[in-house]
């Protein structure tokens, strides 16, 4: 019989009234487990919990707060495998992708439980004679942290614990086609001994339970990471009562590859970053702009890289690829292929959903790369979301610059080349977030800070030192002595 999840309310574990379910996108006859489906009501009475917890959680040492972050890494770190394997079955990434995003998790429990005992506010020395100022640092209350399905626990650890770190109570609500990774972190808040009403969790329609808790009279702020769409209409409805609010959203990375690039290398990262975790990553690369001195033979061996890649489910080992996440993702994978199939022509490879045998269980479709593309082709402007890349041919790297700015995401970038002028150039000029060089687009670290520019982001940054310029508030201080 499979397991309910039910919703977590100041600290209580609420009977579920209603449920949905959490199917394996690699087998959809494999139900995961069955969450409940939370209500504006339960979004308003975890508000009122997360209120009164507030004082005494916001009150308490930083390294006491720290102490409970790490007994939640610890808690997380005994569970490992476990976690690692539940991840592939709800999202559907290789198991060694989803260990490695569980060691993430983990870790960033314990470099924010370290914050604790490190915040730091301001102290500068005044004008005046006699006067002390010196800013502190506090916490700014009630928090709604809305999460993706994509990275099941990084994402929600990587809200979460600067959230808690900083003194706020929080209400998490997790991506419905992924919620069991976010309840494992709620689960692990709730052993480690965080105190009732500091944590709560509700899962359930994006749709209802943010209208609730956008319109919650005690929340104070809002962490989003999701789609431009639903960001930007939290952006409209948190706006008017003056929320708080911190969105990171789609994007359409760049990959520029020059004729100097170290070019086997070049292959593998436009490959990885377009096709690992099944192209769902928000930093993944949807456009591999290339110059044109090695453009042909860029385009064939990024093809036979691709036809390599093997393309299943995740729990076997050897996959490198698994399913879209859900029906939903399938098609928009697939309307877009077809969507190419207009602008660019048949596909160098890939282009079709993957039927036969065990495929017929999931929602499987194969890397795709269109070549030829121009700029302003919908493949070539458009967030796809999915194992599907155009590829583009530059001029030189003044061209492959313009091509890759004139977009209206600014996500993560990246640049394959030698030269190290072109490297700075690229690192001031090209309008991303998160750049790399010589790396996939994808693959980032949590201590430093992260998120895009343009239309894919608003507020302060997530993640490294920056994440506490979003959860945390300056108040001033001017002291005669
Ligand atoms: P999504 O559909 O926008 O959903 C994100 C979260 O918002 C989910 O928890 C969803 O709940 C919830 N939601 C839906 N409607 C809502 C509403 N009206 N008010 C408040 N919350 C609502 O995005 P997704 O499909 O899960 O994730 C893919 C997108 O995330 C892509 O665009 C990707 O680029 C972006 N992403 C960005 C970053 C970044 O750091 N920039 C990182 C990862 C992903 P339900 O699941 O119940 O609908």
């Amino acid at each position: 019989m499979a397991t309910t999840f039910p919703n977590y309310i100041n600290g209580e574990w609420r009977k579920a009234e209603a449920t949905f379910e959490n199917r394996n996108p690699a087998n959809t006859d494999e139900l995961v487990g069955l969450f409940a489906k939370g209500s504006a009501a339960d979004v308003n009475e975890a508000a009122a919990a997360a209120q009164a917890a507030f004082p005494g959680w916001s009150s308490m040492p930083g390294p006491a707060r720290g102490a409970l972050l790490f007994k939640v890494a610890d808690i997380l770190e005994k569970k490992f495998d476990q976690l690692g394997e539940e991840m592939t079955r709800e999202e559907g990434k290789t198991l060694p992708e989803a260990k490695g995003e569980v060691r993430r998790a983990i870790n960033i429990f314990r470099y924010f439980g370290g914050e604790g005992s490190r915040q730091g506010g301001m102290l500068v020395p005044s004008e005046r004679d006699r006067v002390h100022m010196f800013a502190i640092r506090k916490a700014v209350g009630v928090t709604g942290l809305v999460t993706p399905w994509n990275f099941p626990i990084a994402i929600p650890a990587w809200k979460i614990a600067p959230a808690l770190i900083c003194g706020n109570t929080i209400l998490v609500k997790p991506a419905s086609a992924a919620p069991l990774c976010a309840w494992r972190i709620v689960e692990a808040c709730h052993e480690a001994g965080i105190p009732k009403g500091v944590v709560n969790f509700i899962a359930g329609s994006g749709g209802t339970l943010g209208e609730a808790l956008v319109h919650a009279a005690p929340l104070k702020a809002v962490s989003f990471t999701g789609s431009c769409e639903v960001g930007n209409w939290l952006h409209a409805e948190a706006s008017k009562r003056r929320l708080r609010i911190q969105l990171e959203m789609g994007g359409k990375n760049p990959t520029i590859v020059l004729g100097d690039c170290d070019f086997t290398a070049a292959v593998e990262n436009v490959a990885n970053a377009a096709f690992f975790s099944t192209g769902q990553k928000c930093t993944a690369t949807s456009r591999a702009i290339v110059e044109e001195s090695i453009y042909d033979k860029f385009v064939e061996a990024l093809v036979e890289r691709t036809k390599k890649l093997k393309v299943g489910n995740g729990m076997e080992p050897g996959i490198d690829i698994g399913p879209a996440v859900d029906q939903g993702q399938l098609d928009t994978n697939l309307r877009y292929i077809e969507i190419g199939r207009k602008e660019c022509g048949e596909p160098v490879v890939g282009g079709k959903r993957l039927t036969g045998g065990a495929y017929d269980k999931g929602f499987f479709v194969e890397p795709t790369v269109f070549a030829g593309a121009t700029e302003n082709m919908r493949i070539a402007q458009e967030e796809i979301f999915g194992p599907v890349l155009a590829v583009m041919k530059a001029k030189n790297f003044d061209d492959a610059m313009r091509i890759a700015n004139n977009i209206p995401f600014g996500l993560s970038a990246s640049i394959q080349t030698s030269n190290v002028s072109r490297v700075f150039d690229y690192v001031y000029k090209m309008e991303a977030g998160l750049l790399t060089v010589n790396l996939p687009s994808a693959g980032v670290e949590y201590q430093l800070p992260f998120g895009g520019t343009k239309d894919s982001s608003f507020g302060p940054k997530e993640q490294g030192p920056a994440a506490m310029e979003f959860y945390s508030d300056y108040k001033t201080v001017y002291l005669k002595y």
